[in-house]
């Protein structure tokens, strides 16, 4: 039987302690994103012809009616 010194029972204490917070720590931080994190900015719009309501980025000024296709202006469009 081999036998263990007390060094080597210190360093493995040691890492098991450091990758069990370091466990901890990413678990911590991905609560805190998935609370935290929105994606980029989608918002609610309304087709001015047929009335659909459907989500689109924000970033073009015109967006596109999933249901009849029309284009609307997503300023007047958007309502939220
Ligand atoms: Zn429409």
């Amino acid at each position: 039987m081999f036998t263990v010194s007390i060094d080597t029972i210190f360093v493995l204490v040691l890492f098991a302690a450091l990758a069990l917070f370091s466990t901890f720590w990413v678990i911590s931080k991905v609560a805190e994103w998935r609370t935290h994190y929105t994606p980029e900015s989608p918002h609610i719009f309304r087709c001015p012809i047929c009335l659909h309501i459907f989500i689109a980025e924000s970033g073009p000024s015109i967006v596109r009616c999933p249901r009849c296709q029309s284009l609307s202006e997503a300023k007047g469009a958007r309502i939220h």
